[in-house]
């Protein structure tokens, strides 16, 4: 360095003084003089220190005063201890000072002096940290600073500091700062990155996590947010991505503790990472910072409490006896005045169970799967229970006459269904009286229009007209308001005005089996727990299944990340939030304000179900689902009305309450939509509809009282955006195709009208429900071909099918698979009529008709899930279970165990059509326990079915079935039919509510076209059963069976236990459709073994997968 030349001009201060013999002392270099100098160089410091003109006057445009300063730094590197704080008070002032200190050779000068400093055995951690206190403002204005400091060796001074100093915040700031300087120049940070730098900054984190959580607060997250902050101004060219992602990883892993998210709240961090993110939006590589930002500020995202006073069912219900335990009889034994919305616990908790990755979760689920695999041989093997005795099961004989008619007498075709109705002791007789006899308001085929109202205006006006007078309910306990109000006028206004007549849609030849006018008589006797009076337009004017293909939909780039990042603005900008309640069932006095300004939502009609909506911005809607009734959760079904809407806006929809870790509406699944303008127009068509639709964690907590005793968790929203086509439509939205209960009594009466000659139907009641609804029974065969003996014999000789569906009142696909069932049983042609040759029918289509009045989702009106108590079914609380059992009891009494029992199901979480069997084999090789495996003899039949369907289907997928009994499936009717009554072929038919991924489907979402064909195929299937185990084609038979042998040996043998998943179907493609942001898709699971923070919040045990 070329030594400066002082220049007085500004006369004869002491500094100036003092500076002049300094630079005489640089020049001569003498060794003996360093002790002066640092004398001199203290006094001059002294004098910066204390007088502010000094301090100027160094520092002044002009002034070589620094420049003399640092020559003597140089000239003394190895003494001069004193002057490192030098430079340090000549930035104080900040300005461009750091600028002179740069273009006088400052950089260089301070590099040699950490050089120096390091090699001090230990180093002074004082002049460390004034050291890269400078560098990092030094740095930052040096072009050349990268360059300067890898000549040096600053590099591994910083970072050897770093690591043995891991637990000195003090130090370890500006140590991470000057990394920062350091790497950006892209050789130093690729040297850095070898040199383990990435893993070291994580390393701070987590030591600073487990070793002490004071490390958080106060000032370790504000400065890890300014350093992130810092990175994003002036990383510009984003070439250090990777680190900005690890500071992130910092954030995140300190915020995995509680006091850390309060730090990073406190520290403004949701402002600040919400205004980087949306910087970096717009570029594509900087995604992974985007995501790990969002999933820090859902993380940090204050829990929010879900507006409702309880989560218990709005709907009350009294049991007729409360079981002893389990969930509904610790519902009944919480005090009333519990909050159950949320924990006071969890705002003490610390144990921090918090835990973001949803992979994980499922990862745990896969284990649960796995050690839920049947292991008792003893439960395996098919083998008769305490069973009740023939006298006991003697009652059911009346629902098989088909084993004792002899059809000499009987007038087959005036057979009266009234005739066959039963009252089962054990349910209460609930026979309508006069008294609340239902009467049908004002359900003309025709919309009246008043002086001055548009037809649009018409339209909404009437459309609370499908509507029945429940003002005469015997409890009464909730006289719907809605329906007081159009009392009112209603029939006064077909006086008045002009008529416009809008045309209810003419469907009677597209739907043979839908009469708007039978629906209503049907749902007069429908008993529902709310009382409903009125009738959903869907349900009245019928469904057709469009004529187009609907796609499973591509889901667009960030659409959840965008909808997240929605969700966190209202934290942001909270005074954008309107916050209005517009629908609310557990205020139905309230009177909500209709100011034009929001959309009106309904729920009160057979299958509704939506608790509470909110606008939260102008074309924004939060929505709340109800539980099922006795229970306080299991909510996923919804079916609402809608209406007073505009044209051509997007509505963004929010269900806040789901409670599942995954859904199909993240894999291509839209909801269904039915407007009434369209079906006035003769489109009346359930359609799917939506965009931008994703399923995300949300930050609603959900009590443990809910969740399993889990604390901490949260709930899920289930989000998509509609633009309505018309102004003033009334809308609806449902979960999957809506088919009520009265629907299905429309269908079975419009059915016995397809009886002929040929064919044998009987309905019957096999019980009625909680609720008092009667749950019928269907046997179909065909009539004996003539009254001879051999005839009747052979009639009566048919094996049985036994066939039952709808239990779980939320998989309204299963009933969409029986109607297509029944219609082919029914039908005229040649297959049909040897069906029906072939087998006697024994049907339950509806397992759960309270479940299904009332729009539960999963259980029954005793708040169970009643494919859950098959074993022991209570004849009080699950009476369709307890008499369907007993048929199948009684049948297996005669000696006449059913060929095939098949329970009709929906599946949320997977595509296709497949079954879940029984097979101890294959049970057992699951297992692993190859021992007594080999052993093991099993009729390979329990595959034909499926293979068969597998190969007619075209929406069944054989490699979706499995064949394995899990211990949390023993009491489900599958592996009951199958181990106490003997039935080998006994299945759950799973249909997917998305769609399909192979055949002829691939692609599409599933439609009630395709569910009505999954069922007739299912007919066709078993006809061919039937012929492949008749002699004329056992040849054929046995080798397709020896083949389909061949193929499990070999696919069960090479399925490790680990691969076993039965629940979750695409947990693989996960960041494929932007799922990450749900997890870090660059963390290690064995990044943090053991570590107590890692508590995970599996879903396991709470989950309720459909089966
Ligand atoms: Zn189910």
């Amino acid at each position: 360095m070329n030594k400066p030349k002082m220049t007085t001009e500004k006369g004869n201060s002491r500094v100036v003084m003092l500076l002049g013999q300094l630079e005489r002392m640089n020049g001569e270099a003498v060794p003996g003089d360093a002790e002066m100098a640092r004398h001199v160089t203290g006094k001059i410091l002294h004098l910066i220190q204390t007088q502010e003109k000094t301090k100027k006057e160094m520092t002044a445009k002009g002034s070589s005063g620094m420049e003399v300063i640092l020559a003597a730094l140089e000239v003394n590197l190895t003494t001069g201890r004193l002057a490192f704080c030098f430079p340090r008070y000549c930035l104080a002032g900040g300005g461009n000072r750091v600028g002179v200190l740069v273009s006088k050779g400052g950089t260089a000068i301070l590099l040699q002096l950490l050089l120096s400093a390091s090699k001090d055995v230990p180093p002074s951690e004082e002049l460390m940290l004034q050291l890269h206190s400078i560098l990092a403002k030094v740095g930052p204005k040096d072009k050349k600073f990268g360059v300067k400091a890898r000549v040096n060796g600053a590099l591994n001074i910083t970072v050897n500091l770093l690591k043995q100093n891991l637990q000195n915040q003090k130090l370890l700031l500006p140590c991470l700062q000057v990394l920062r300087v350091y790497s950006s120049n892209t050789v130093n940070a690729v040297s850095l990155g070898k040199n383990g730098v990435v893993e070291l900054l994580f390393k701070i984190i987590g030591v600073c996590v487990s070793n002490s959580r004071r490390a958080v607060d106060r000032t370790y997250v504000p400065a890890l947010l300014t350093i992130y902050q810092d990175w994003h101004r002036n990383d510009t060219r984003h070439r250090h991505a990777h680190i900005r992602k690890g500071i992130l990883g910092c954030i995140r892993n300190v915020t995995n503790i509680k006091l850390g998210r309060k730090a990073f709240l406190d520290a403004d961090g949701m402002r600040i990472l919400y205004s980087t993110s949306t910087e970096c939006l717009p570029v594509r590589t900087l995604d992974p910072l985007v995501n790990t930002s969002s999933l820090i500020m859902r993380k940090c995202f204050p829990k929010n409490r879900l507006p409702v006073p309880t989560i218990k069912s709005v709907f009350q219900y009294r049991l007729p006896h409360v079981p002893a335990e389990g969930p509904v009889a610790q519902l009944y034994r919480q005090p009333p005045e519990v909050d159950d919305v949320v924990d006071e616990s969890d705002d003490n908790d610390d144990a921090d169970t918090e835990n973001d990755t949803e992979n994980e979760e499922d990862d745990r689920d896969c284990c649960l799967q796995n050690d839920d695999i049947e292991t008792d041989l003893n439960k395996l093997r098919p083998g008769e229970q305490a069973s009740r005795t023939m006298e006991e099961l003697r009652m059911y004989e009346r629902f098989f006459s088909e084993l004792s008619e002899d059809f000499q007498v009987q007038d087959l075709e005036g057979w009266d269904p009234s005739l066959s109705r039963i009252v089962v002791p054990t349910a209460p007789d609930m026979t309508p009286s006069d008294s609340n006899l239902v009467q049908l308001e004002c359900a003309d085929r025709a919309l009246d229009q008043r002086p001055g109202e548009g037809l649009e205006q018409a339209l909404v006006r009437e459309l609370g007209r499908v509507a029945l007078d429940g003002g005469a309910a015997p409890n009464g306990q909730r006289p719907a308001a809605e329906s007081e109000v159009e009392r009112e006028d209603d029939c006064s206004s077909h006086s008045s005005g002009d008529q416009a007549v809008l045309e209810v849609p003419d469907t009677a030849a597209l739907l043979p089996l839908h009469d708007p006018e039978l629906y209503v008589e049907m749902v007069k006797d429908t008993r529902s727990v709310p009382q409903y009076s009125e009738v959903a337009y869907p349900d009245y004017f019928g469904h057709i299944a469009p004529t187009y293909r609907e796609h499973i939909v591509e889901r667009l780039y960030g659409v959840q990340r965008s909808k997240i990042f929605q969700d966190i603005e209202r934290m942001i900008h909270p005074n954008d939030i309107l916050d209005k309640v517009v629908y609310d069932l557990d205020l139905q006095s309230c009177p909500v304000v209709d100011d034009g300004e929001c959309l009106k939502f309904n729920s009160l009609f057979e299958s509704g179900n939506l608790r509470k909506a909110v606008q939260v911005r102008k074309f924004e809607y939060d929505l709340i689902l109800n539980s099922d009734i006795n229970s306080n959760h299991y909510h996923q079904w919804f079916y609402f009305e809608v209406s007073s809407m505009r044209a051509g806006t997007p509505y963004r929809f929010n269900i806040i309450n789901c409670e599942k870790s995954n859904s199909q509406f993240n894999y291509g699944m839209q909801v269904l939509m039915y407007s009434v303008r369209e079906a006035i127009n003769g489109r009346p068509c359930w359609v799917r509809t939506g965009t931008d639709i994703c399923y995300y964690k949300n930050h609603f907590s959900r009590s443990s009282i809910a969740a399993g005793g889990q604390k901490g968790k949260s709930y899920y929203t289930m989000t998509f955006t509609v633009t309505f086509q018309h102004k003033d439509d009334v809308c609806y939205f449902a979960y999957h195709y809506p088919y009520t209960y009265s629907t299905l009594k429309m269908h079975l009466q419009k059915l016995e009208a397809l009886r002929t000659p040929q064919i044998y139907l009987r309905q019957d009641v096999l019980c009625e429900t909680l609720g008092g609804n009667s749950c019928p029974l269907l046997t179909i065969t065909a009539m004996p071909q003539s009254t001879s003996n051999d005839q009747i014999c052979q009639f009566r000789n048919r094996p049985y099918v036994f066939l039952t569906a709808r239990v779980h009142p939320g998989e309204t696909n299963a009933s969409w698979v029986m109607k297509g069932t029944l219609e082919f049983l029914m039908g005229t042609g040649p297959v049909a009529q040897s069906l029906r040759e072939a087998y006697i029918f024994k049907i339950v289509p509806m397992l759960n008709p309270d479940g299904v009045v009332n729009g539960n989702h999963r259980c029954s009106l005793s708040g169970e899930d009643l494919n859950r108590q098959w074993q022991r079914p209570n004849p009080d609380l699950h009476p369709t279970i307890f008499h369907a059992k007993g048929l199948l009891q009684y049948l297996s009494a005669l000696q006449r165990v059913p060929l095939v029992y098949c329970d009709y199901h929906g599946h949320s979480r997977k595509k296709n059509v497949f079954m879940y069997g029984c097979s101890i084999k294959e049970t057992v090789w699951q297992t692993d326990v190859n021992a007594t495996s080999s052993d093991l003899h099993e009729d390979l039949g329990y595959r034909t079915l499926p293979k068969i369907l597998s190969q007619i289907a075209p929406a069944f997928s054989m490699a979706s079935c499995s064949f394995v009994v899990e211990k949390s499936k023993e009491s489900t009717a599958r592996v009951v039919v199958w181990r106490e009554i003997g039935v080998q072929k006994s299945y759950t038919m799973e249909s997917t509510l998305c769609g399909c991924d192979q055949g002829k489907y691939k692609g599409l979402q599933i439609g009630t076209r395709e569910l009505e064909e999954m069922g007739a195929q299912f007919c066709v299937a078993l006809l061919r059963l039937k012929r492949l185990s008749s002699p004329l084609e056992v040849r054929h038979a046995s080798h397709f069976l020896e083949a389909e042998g061949d193929l499990i040996e070999t696919s069960c043998r090479n399925t490790s236990s680990t691969t076993y998943v039965l629940k979750e179907d695409e947990p693989s493609f996960m960041e494929e459709v932007d799922y990450s942001a749900e997890s870090d898709e660059e963390t290690d699971p064995q990044e943090n073994p053991g570590d107590e923070e890692h508590l995970s919040d599996s879903e396991a045990v709470q989950q309720h997968p459909f089966t």
